[in-house]
């Protein structure tokens, strides 16, 4: 049976990403070897890490200023990495509270300098997106951009004269954005760009080099620009799959694209929950509501199982909600085809023509 996989992370890829990834875990570039079981010293590698670097460039168009990592220890290591290597202890950084997430960013970066919470949403469980002006002073604003567990993301950006430090991890490459306005930005590659092993960031040259305390070799970002993040081994399949997810992005058109295809997905999906009395979508305000996880719940909280053991029997996995929130939680990413949105939608309209 078909299966449409609304998994929030890892999370779905490219079908056509994933046959080439596993041509290459055969028999890379008609070399008789596997990706798997080469050196990462090698031209056929760096080819590789290269072209990911440069794809990234391309489709952000990043200025030269702009350096393009791979790490590794997911997202949850740039928490401590950020503070580490950007922040003085009497300097002051900003953070918005949007969610687990930035709520964990926030209680790292605490360690290394002086935290002040912008703004939050935690008064109303983190269901809408909070206000806030950007300050004149202190180093940066820690910014979640897309709220992957509750489905709220920023569709705006307030303009202000310090960089924002974002985390892309559940919206990187979903849209295109205003560089200039990042210091740095940061995503775990299992939601838009490959498996779990590694972590993009993208750092402003003038934002390195400012700290004085003492940086462990591999925590130090400067490491990963002197060595092209390749000091020790670096996870060489996942960067391998994050650069042909790269070129698909490419080839479909580029993020512009890729925003239109995702708008026109989330705008089925919501639609549905709108107009449907069954289902109701958890963030009210449609300004705040993501287009890469679609949270909502039921209306009839007894129809709930029969729903999702409905949803498994087509085929529809991943969509209960984080065990956090409850209800459900359709992740649409890049990958997702529009037709299994659409499988989705159907069962939901078809579901209540019965039940409701
Ligand atoms: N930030 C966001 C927005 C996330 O969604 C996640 C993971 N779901 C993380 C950070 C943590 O990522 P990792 O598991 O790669 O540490």
């Amino acid at each position: 049976m078909k299966k449409h996989n609304f998994y929030a992370g890892p999370a779905i890829l490219p079908k056509s990403v994933i046959k080439q990834a596993a041509k290459g875990a055969l028999n890379f570039n008609d070399s008789g070897l596997s990706v798997l079981e080469i050196s990462h010293r090698t031209p056929d590698f760096d080819e590789v890490i290269n072209s990911a670097q440069d794809l990234i460039k391309e489709l952000y168009q990043l200025p030269d200023n702009y350096h393009v990592l791979f790490t590794t220890g997911g997202a949850s290591s740039q928490f401590f990495m950020i503070p580490m290597n950007l922040l003085n202890q009497d300097e002051t950084a900003y953070y918005i509270n949007t969610g687990t997430w930035s709520t964990k960013a926030i209680a790292e970066a605490q360690r290394y300098g002086n935290l002040i919470e912008l703004a939050s949403s935690a008064d109303q469980k983190f269901n809408y997106l909070p206000k806030f002006k950007v300050p004149s002073k202190g180093k940066y604003v820690h910014i979640t951009s897309n709220n992957t567990i509750y489905g709220t993301q920023f569709h705006h950006f307030p303009k202000g004269d310090i960089p924002y430090v974002c985390d892309m991890s559940s919206d990187f490459l979903s849209r295109p954005i205003d560089v200039e306005q990042y210091g740095l930005i940061y995503a775990g590659a299992q939601k838009n760009l490959g498996p779990a092993g590694v972590t993009v960031v993208i750092v402003r040259d003038d934002m390195l080099g400012k700290v004085q305390r003492d940086i462990p070799t591999l925590l130090n970002y400067e490491t990963f620009v002197k060595k092209n993040s390749m000091f020790n081994t670096p996870p060489v399949f996942p960067i391998y799959l994050s650069m042909l997810t790269l070129k698909w992005i490419k080839e479909k058109g580029g993020v512009e694209k890729i925003e239109r295809m995702n708008k026109s997905k989330a705008k089925l999906l919501y639609k549905e929950l709108d107009t449907n009395p069954l289902f109701k979508a958890n963030i009210v305000n449609k300004r705040h509501r993501s287009l890469m996880n679609v949270t909502f719940d039921m209306t009839n909280a007894s129809l709930k199982d029969a729903f999702l053991a409905e949803a498994e029997a087509n085929g529809i996995v991943g969509i209960k909600g984080h065990r956090s929130v409850g209800g459900f939680r359709a992740s649409i990413y890049n990958a997702m085809p529009r037709s299994s949105v659409k499988v989705l939608t159907e069962l939901m309209s078809d579901f209540t023509k019965r039940k409701g």
